[in-house]
């Protein structure tokens, strides 16, 4: 069995910092080909969330881990968003806090927390057609995938999508503490010894920083056809 038809050959795998437009591109192109989508960054917010609501610090790694290991965490595909179930409460919105996206670089670099979440992505993605978005999905929970994107864009351009989406969301939103957490997460996330934040060797680069949804979509609908076809 080669790498082209194994259980991993049809996952696409898109790595790439906070806000390169992960999220969008994932859940739509995985729309136009037919695919399922895993947020794997909605997995660590929901544990994350979990720790803060247990009142554990984020750096407490041993209470952190067996914490973790007792959470349901659930994911479904909703219209516009990963709805995502902690032991059974809808928490698709608190997870996007302020808090908790302050917290989860620390739960995700806990290399126990990492275990168990890369071993839930690879029951939910091995032999399925999958968008599978993250940090690491190339490099280590799919390393034979079909298909890998590493999605790049300069801090600002970044920082100023992730400003945007605060607002059309109804958050509060000051563009340099935007730009500031961005850069400080993208260090954290770059810098950690667990399955740090890097492009994988074969992984096609896609620079976002002047293409509209649009065209990244595009470019990568093709790559999809051309490199796993559009067998479902
Ligand atoms: O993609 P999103 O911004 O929702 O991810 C939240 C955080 O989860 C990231 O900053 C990173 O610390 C962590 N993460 C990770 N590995 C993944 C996905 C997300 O470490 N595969």
């Amino acid at each position: 069995m080669t790498a082209q038809d194994g259980p991993q050959a049809r996952v696409v795998a898109i790595d790439g910092p906070a806000g390169t437009g992960k999220s969008s591109v994932s859940r739509r192109l995985a729309q136009r080909v037919g695919a399922q989508y895993l947020d794997t960054g909605a997995m660590y917010r929901a544990a994350s969330l979990g720790v803060l609501r247990a009142g554990i610090s984020p750096d407490d790694e041993a209470a952190v881990a067996e914490l973790v290991g007792g959470l349901l965490i659930d994911l479904h595909d909703g219209e516009d968003e990963t709805v995502v179930l902690l032991d059974g409460q809808d928490v698709s919105s608190a997870i996007r806090d302020d808090e908790v996206t302050g917290a989860v670089s620390a739960v995700a670099a806990n290399p126990r927390v990492r275990e168990q979440m890369v071993e839930l992505q690879r029951r939910v993605g091995t032999g399925r057609f999958v968008v599978v978005e993250g940090r690491d999905i190339g490099t280590v929970v799919f390393p034979a995938a079909g298909l890998k994107v590493f999605l790049t864009a300069t801090p600002e351009a970044r920082a100023d999508r992730r400003h945007r989406q605060n607002l059309a969301s109804g958050r509060d939103s000051d563009p340099a503490a935007v730009l500031a957490s961005v850069n400080r997460r993208d260090h954290l996330d770059s810098t950690r010894a667990a399955s740090p934040l890097r492009r994988a060797e074969d992984a096609v680069e896609f620079d976002t920083s002047d293409l509209t949804l649009e065209q990244v979509l595009d470019g990568l609908t093709e790559l999809v056809e051309r490199r796993i076809g559009v067998r479902r």
